[in-house]
């Protein structure tokens, strides 16, 4: 069971020194509670103490981190069932298949496909994470390593095979890419775990039944293997879901540390279809996976499943913002039209993309409404006449443009009135309500 606050803030000396950065120190154990800091930033508490609240204070799916420093994907560190309860901490992590039995000329065009296929959205780049090597023929490890080497040089790498000779191969080619290797099996966890030691990497244990993945994970830890994953190769995705949702709530609900790792599973095993696949892909996603292998990247396949990752690991309690201020759209000038929102991001991407449309170039002036779109902002009294006004007056934006005619979200029309009143020297246009409005509404500029 995770520490509270408050039992964590009985470690502490209480002086309240402010040296961690926090005003006092039942703030700072607030924060390790809710594993926003360390205890490693109160200089004051012993080593002794900080590795006893450390095992205490651990999430029950440990962090796994793979691939090279700039690239280095995250894994796992989950502490709730239900996003609600907190948030989920790392997103599942996308990869895509690469066999070694495949001709050369396939794993270039995946490869090329991995590096192309990136999307931005709210603000966010939208893309898979990491290539997945198998070793589909291990009587030729060459093929393996040579494919290994290539993947290395574009992303962070899991490279599986049966063959812990033809896995160390590969290692001493690419190990300082910190690759993510497996998955051992009861016959060669031993060999496995001597690799995993030796090059410092994760190692992914085979898991067919909740039984042997919970008896090769005490095993690997007894060899002294700690960062682990459990790869999930069931035949069906009804199997594979049950599998993945037993080890999260084993890990996460009966605090079963030995199944306490992230899971990656295999989309690409159930269907020959891509929408099929991209379908089953969005299901583990939800319950549990922490990674997920899919057999090709499409672009009308890979770009749901990506927006579907960002809503399901987005933060509850952060709604995704955009910094206040004001953003310039095509070659924007002092005579240009000015056009007032909020800050949710989402808001901010659809309008800005419409101002864009409408080839008119102008200023679009975020108010920080704290993430929430304009009408739950005017009911929460953040996009209030007065509220406006004063964000206009401190802003800057009198030495941007020439003029003063401010054009205000259609659905806070009910503020224009009291706008003008707090602004005498500004003219207030009420806009369109639905931003797919706004081009034709723009191009009349400057006679609306
Ligand atoms: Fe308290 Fe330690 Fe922070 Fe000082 S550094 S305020 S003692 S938690």
């Amino acid at each position: 069971m995770a520490l509270t606050g408050i039992e964590i803030f009985k470690y502490l000396p209480k002086s309240n020194c402010t040296e961690c950065g926090i005003a006092t120190c039942l703030a700072f154990a607030m924060n390790v509670a809710a594993g926003k800091m360390s205890m490693a930033a109160c200089p004051y508490v012993s080593e002794q103490v900080k590795e006893q609240l450390a095992e205490a204070t651990a999430p029950p799916v440990r962090l796994i981190t793979f691939g090279a420093e700039q690239q280095a994907l995250k894994m796992g560190n989950e502490s709730v069932l239900f996003r609600h309860e907190k948030r989920f901490e790392n997103q599942a992590a996308v990869g895509l298949l690469l066999s070694s039995t495949d001709e050369p000329s396939i794993n270039e065009n995946k490869i090329k496909s991995y590096v192309h296929l990136q999307y931005e959205r709210v603000g966010n780049c939208l893309k898979a994470d990491f290539l997945y090597v198998e070793d589909s023929d291990e009587t030729n490890p060459q093929a393996f390593t040579g494919l290994a080497q290539k993947a290395a040089d574009m992303a962070p790498v899991m490279l599986c095979t049966g063959s812990p000779a033809n896995a160390r191969q590969a290692l001493q080619l690419i190990s300082h890419k910190k690759p993510l290797i497996g998955a051992a099996d009861l016959k060669n966890i031993e060999e496995f775990a001597a690799l995993a030691k030796e090059y410092a990497c994760p190692l992914a244990l085979v898991a067919l039944d909740l039984q042997q993945a919970e008896q090769l994970s005490r095993r690997a830890q007894a060899l002294g293997v700690k960062d682990l994953l459990f790869s999930i190769g069931a035949s069906k995705i009804s199997q594979a879901l049950k599998m993945a949702m037993e080890i999260r709530y084993q890990a996460i609900a009966d605090k079963n540390k030995d199944l306490g790792f992230p899971t990656i599973l295999y989309p690409c095993a159930f269907s020959d279809s891509l929408a099929e696949e991209s379908l089953y892909a969005t299901v583990l996603m939800a319950k549990y996976a922490s990674a997920l292998v899919l057999s090709r990247l499409e672009g009308e396949t890979l770009y749901p499943l990506l927006t579907a990752r960002q809503n399901i690991y987005a933060d509850p309690q952060r709604p995704l913002t955009m910094p206040s201020g004001v953003y310039a759209i095509g070659n924007a000038d002092e005579n240009s039209p000015l056009v007032l929102s909020c800050n949710f991001s989402l808001t901010y991407f659809i309008v800005s993309g419409e101002i864009d449309n409408s080839a008119v170039p102008a200023h679009f002036i975020i108010k920080d409404t704290e993430g929430l779109s304009v009408l739950t902002a005017w009911a929460a009294g953040k996009f209030s006449a007065e509220s406006i006004a004063a964000f206009i007056k401190k802003s800057n934006i009198e030495q941007i443009v020439k003029h003063r005619r401010l054009i205000i979200p259609g659905y806070i029309s009910i503020e224009s009135g009291a706008l003008e009143e707090e602004l005498p020297q500004w003219q207030i246009i009420v806009g369109p309500q639905n931003a797919a409005e706004l081009p034709t509404f723009l191009k009349k500029w400057p006679h609306i």
